[in-house]
C-alpha cells in the first residue's frame, strides 16, 4: 500500500477530503488511485489560480498586468492543462473549453475591478506555509493565495472559484482560513490579521464576493486536527454516501457503477 502519510505532511486538500469522505481519503491519499475522471472545475480552476497569481505578482510590485495579457494567460494555461491531464475531463451539460474561456474572460474583468477597489498592498504571493500540530508527529502545509496589508493589518486572501455564491455558514465552517491564521500569527506577531475569502462564481454572469470567516470562533481547530490524524493512523476510512458521490471522481470503484 502506498501510504502517501507516511512522510507526516497534511494539506487543506487532504482535511477537506478526509471530513468529506474518508473512503475518498483512502482511494486518493492513502491507495494512491488515480482519479477514473476529474471536472472540468480543477483545471479551470488551477488555471485561474495562476493567473490571479500573476497579476497578483504585478500588484506587489505596483504594476499592472492588463487584461488582454491575462487572458491570454488564463487560456494558454487552461487548454494546457486540458491536453496533460492524463485523466479524461468532464464537462457539465452546455459547456465546453470555448464557453468555459468565455467565461474566464469576464470573470477575470470582474476580480480584477474588485480587487483594485480593495485598495491593499500585496505583501505575498502563492505563500508557502507549514507548521507542527500540536500533540501529533504531523506538519500542516498549505499555499497561501495571497497575504495583503491595508491600514487595518495583515489579510490572508483565498480565492474560490465556484458554480455558485458560499453562504456565511459554509465560509465559517470552512477550515482552510483559520489553519492559515493559525500558521501566519507568529510570522506577524502584534498584528491584527483576518482572513478574506474571494469567491468568483463561474458562468455567463459571474459575481464576486469577499466575506471574511469568524477564525475565532472556529470549532476547536486544533482538537479537529488532532482527530482527523488519529482516525488516519488508526485507518479509519468511513464513507459518506450521499449527494458528493455524484461527482465523486471514485464512484464507479466504490459503487460498482458503470459511469
Ligand atoms: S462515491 Fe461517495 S462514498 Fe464512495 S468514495 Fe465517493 S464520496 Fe465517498
Amino acid at each position: 500500500m502506498n501510504n502517501n502519510t507516511d512522510n507526516k505532511h497534511i494539506s487543506p486538500s487532504q482535511i477537506k477530503t478526509y471530513l468529506s469522505c474518508g473512503r475518498k481519503y483512502k482511494y486518493k491519499y492513502v491507495e494512491g488511485l488515480k482519479p477514473e475522471k476529474v471536472s472540468f472545475a480543477l483545471p479551470f480552476g488551477r488555471a485561474f489560480h495562476q493567473t490571479i497569481a500573476d497579476i497578483n505578482l504585478y500588484r506587489k510590485k505596483h504594476e499592472t498586468l492588463g487584461h488582454e495579457d491575462a487572458y491570454k494567460l488564463f487560456q494558454e494555461t487552461f487548454e494546457r492543462e486540458l491536453s496533460t491531464s492524463e485523466t479524461p475531463v468532464t464537462f457539465e451539460d452546455g459547456e465546453d473549453t470555448t464557453a468555459l474561456i468565455s467565461y474566464a474572460d469576464k470573470m477575470l474583468k470582474l476580480y480584477s475591478e474588485h480587487i483594485q477597489q480593495m485598495n491593499t498592498e500585496v505583501i505575498a504571493v502563492e505563500h508557502e506555509i507549514e507548521y507542527p500540530i500540536q500533540g501529533t508527529d504531523y506538519i500542516f502545509t498549505g499555499i497561501v493565495d495571497a497575504i495583503e496589508k491595508d491600514t487595518k493589518g495583515i489579510c490572508i486572501v483565498e480565492l474560490k472559484t465556484t458554480g455558485r455564491m458560499w453562504s456565511d455558514s459554509t465560509v465559517d465552517y470552512d477550515v482552510q482560513g483559520p489553519l492559515y491564521k493559525k500558521a501566519l500569527t507568529p510570522v506577524y506577531p502584534n498584528q491584527p490579521i483576518q482572513v478574506r475569502y474571494d469567491i468568483v462564481t463561474r458562468g455567463k454572469s459571474p459575481k464576486v464576493q469577499s466575506k471574511y470567516p469568524d477564525c475565532n470562533n472556529h470549532i476547536r481547530l486544533t482538537d479537529l486536527l488532532r482527530e482527523i490524524i488519529y482516525g488516519i493512523e488508526k485507518g479509519v476510512y468511513v464513507p459518506n454516501p450521499g449527494y458528493i458521490c455524484n461527482n465523486c471522481d471514485y464512484k464507479a470503484i466504490c459503487m460498482g457503477v458503470a459511469l
